[in-house]
């Protein structure tokens, strides 16, 4: 047992609460990882919120970074000072696992949702006689320390980011990057309109930069939002306050566009990006709803006439133990700046980092441990 820091979710709709709550050491196949930064996510929010139902008190967070400080006696590959991102879970053996698509793993859902561990029900995480619910996609990291499993945890070596603005990497950059680079495979001049500009649609952008697409349009309502795409190698953007979508789409390229992207989970958002697509199109949804029950209606006609493909999107179909030293790699090589746009506070205002990312004042938030 270890007294650490961590920011606990008490009640839906409200605030976090900093407390010194007590982890367990690691069991056989597990890690202890003292956190260096986690990212804020909207999945946090949402899963606080009750989205799904979900156990309380609990720790949330699920971008971590840092450094290994204890492992079980059955893990392997990872040593005790090794610097590592924590990414989703997945089991490793299922069907879905064997071909490189972890997120789709079978039992992605109790891993990453349960709040506890699988074999027994038990957490890592007490307030005295309270048990507080641990294993957040596995890692539970808004606290100075998280227990996780071996498969969430991903080494990295040499790089010149800083690591505690690496846990993202883990989860909203990977979506945004790997939905562009995996999911859509957009080629090389391919057109792409990225519906908002937070951390997951300006990592497309870069992503869709990676990939060479000749036109990347942003379409996004927050004014610095828009300049920051440019700034990362968008070629057009729109502001859906005052321009029809669909519209200035087709004004920037007649037959519609290659692909969609969309981040907000917004049904209108969804109805205008479907409307913008050319013949074979594809849209990628990441964006998660603001209800669990929300819908979109298709014309079966029209999507069948123009062959257009919806494809659902989690973690950007990626492999973290292969995709995060890809992305990093090209962050060293300057194609990748995902650093430019975080904002760091300490784990203390959490509270506060959610509001401004709220309002929009920072792209995305990463939380520093105080100890
Ligand atoms: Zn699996
Ligand atoms: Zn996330």
């Amino acid at each position: 047992m270890l007294e650490i820091q961590a920011a606990v979710a008490r009640t839906p709709s409200g605030p976090f609460t900093i407390e010194a709550v007590q982890i367990s050491g690691p069991r056989d196949d597990e890690v202890l990882v003292k956190i260096a930064g986690v990212g804020l996510c909207h999945t946090d929010i949402v899963f606080k919120d009750q989205f799904v139902p979900y156990p309380l008190p609990a720790v949330l967070g699920h971008e971590g970074a840092g450094v290994v400080e204890a492992i079980g006696t059955n893990v392997h590959g990872v040593a005790v000072g090794d610097r590592v991102v924590l990414g989703f879970s997945s089991c490793g053996t299922c069907p879905r696992c064997d071909e490189g698509l972890p997120s789709y793993c079978r039992t992605f859902v109790p891993l990453n949702y349960a709040g506890q561990r699988l074999d027994d029900g038990s957490t890592a995480l007490a307030g005295g006689d309270e048990s507080i619910a641990s294993h957040f996609f596995g890692q539970s990291s808004f606290a100075s320390h998280a227990i996780v499993r071996q498969r969430n945890v991903v080494k990295v070596g040499d790089t010149k980011a800083d690591l505690a603005l690496l846990g993202p990497l883990g989860c909203g950059f990977q979506t945004g990057a790997g939905g562009i680079m995996r999911s859509l495979a957009c080629p090389a001049g391919s057109s792409l309109a990225v519906f908002g500009g937070g951390p997951v649609g300006l990592a497309a952008v870069m992503g869709a930069v990676i990939q060479g697409c000749s036109i990347i349009v942003l379409v996004e309502p927050v004014a610095a939002r828009r300049d920051i795409a440019l700034s990362l190698g968008a070629t057009h953007v729109i502001d859906p306050s005052v321009e029809d979508v669909t519209a200035a789409i087709r004004s920037i390229i007649a037959q519609g566009i290659d692909f969609a992207f969309d981040t907000t989970g917004n049904i209108g958002v969804i109805d205008a990006a479907m409307a913008s697509l050319g013949s074979h199109g594809a849209i990628g949804l990441v964006g998660v709803p603001k209800n669990a029950d929300a819908s979109i209606a298709v014309n079966i006609a029209q999507v069948m006439t123009f062959g257009h493909r919806i494809i659902g999107i989690i973690e950007g179909d990626s492999d973290p133990q292969t995709f995060i030293p890809e992305l990093l790699q090209h962050h060293d090589e300057g194609r990748f700046p995902f650093d430019s746009l975080i904002k760091t506070f300490p784990l203390s205002q959490i509270n506060q980092a959610i509001a401004d990312q709220a309002r929009g004042d920072c792209v995305k938030a990463v939380l520093i441990p105080d100890t």
